[in-house]
């Protein structure tokens, strides 16, 4: 045969994926050869599928250096890194991990909110300082009850929407289109939906179409009693506004598991007692990361197979 049909690994995976790839394809890990420019140049045309995780995509100068290139599947369900229109227009399909992780990062977001509002990290520091024989821990403030905003109402949105109504929450939310099947209230804008809850929790999309979605405006209209929660990606919020908002106290405090420059976290924020700061554990979970694997896993099956994806992405990521 011309060639041997190769799936190249492009980012470290879970192991459990890594070593089931070895297992069942020929598969080349391109980020542990001493020489990936030369692999592509002699072999980049034995690659058939590519997988690949949200923090490095398979970006263009990749995407061009494999002409027989027919899938690229996502670890992960956001897909941000790589072109999906560019992908499409050379033939390639593109898959990610919907669904499996909803849960996990809609029980982290749940649990981000109390924490932020109720202080419990903070709280936690307090005992371990040896401070609880000296004072009493300031008043935090109530979850049960309040008005939280979900910004991007999509799988994992409503997960955290369904979770908050048993907290007596009353949702509200901001998604270009209406959701169908939902009595929460609709904002038109992020502007408006901050300024119509007590927390706002960002869920939507990462990409050029919500960056800096969170804008100085949108902390301003939370308010000093208002809170952040960040799950979704840290390109969403801009950074240095939410910095600044957190030094001048124009919000109240902000959990964020995901942040611009990952993983390098301001040090303003590492500084401040009303931050909760997470390592981008949100689906981090053995259960959860074991579906993800396994789905991914199939998705390479499934091309192998016949041709096709088992959980294409819906299209290019906005
Ligand atoms: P979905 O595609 O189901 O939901 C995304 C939502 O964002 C949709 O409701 C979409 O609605 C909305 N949206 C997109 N653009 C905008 C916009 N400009 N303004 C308002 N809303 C917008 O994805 P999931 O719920 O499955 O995942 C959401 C994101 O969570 C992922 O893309 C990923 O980045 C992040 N994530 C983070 C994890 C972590 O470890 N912290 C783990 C897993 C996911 P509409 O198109 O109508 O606007």
């Amino acid at each position: 045969p011309r060639t041997t049909p190769t799936v190249l690994q492009v980012s470290p995976l879970l192991p459990d994926l890594e070593r089931a790839l070895a297992e069942r394809h020929r598969t080349v890990r391109l980020h542990e050869l001493p020489d990936p420019e030369r692999f592509l140049r002699e072999r980049g045309g034995d690659v058939v599928a590519a997988v690949t995780s949200a923090r490095f995509g398979v970006g263009d100068e990749l995407m061009d250096a494999l002409p027989r290139l027919g899938a690229i599947v996502h670890f992960g369900v956001g897909y941000e890194t790589t072109d999906v229109a560019r992908a499409r227009a050379r033939g390639i399909d593109v898959s990610n991990t919907p669904d499996v992780l909803t849960d996990c990062v809609a029980d982290l977001a749940v649990g981000a909110l109390i924490d932020v509002m109720r202080r419990l990290s903070a709280a936690d520091r307090f005992v371990r300082a040896g401070e609880w024989s000296t004072a009493a821990f300031p008043l935090a403030t109530r979850v049960s009850g309040k008005r939280v905003g979900i910004l991007g109402l999509g799988r994992i949105g409503r997960a955290v929407a369904r979770r908050l109504e048993g907290f007596g929450v009353q949702v509200s939310y901001c998604s270009r289109t209406p959701v169908p099947g939902v009595a929460y209230r609709r904002l038109p804008t992020a502007r408006e939906l901050a300024g119509a809850c007590d927390a706002l929790v960002v869920t939507v999309a990462g990409g050029a179409g919500t960056e800096g979605l969170v804008d100085a405006a949108v902390l301003d209209a939370l308010g000093p009693r208002g809170h952040l929660v960040n799950v979704a990606r840290g390109s969403v919020v801009d950074e240095s506004a939410l910095v600044t908002a957190i030094e001048e106290g124009r919000i109240a405090g902000a959990a964020l598991d995901v942040f611009a420059d990952e993983p390098n976290v301001p040090s303003a924020l590492l500084d401040s007692d009303r931050v909760v700061l997470l390592p981008h554990i949100a689906s981090a979970t053995r259960e959860t990361r074991a579906a993800m694997g396994d789905l991914a896993l199939r998705n390479v099956e499934r091309f192998l197979t016949e041709g096709v994806l088992l959980t294409p992405v819906p299209g290019p990521a906005h």
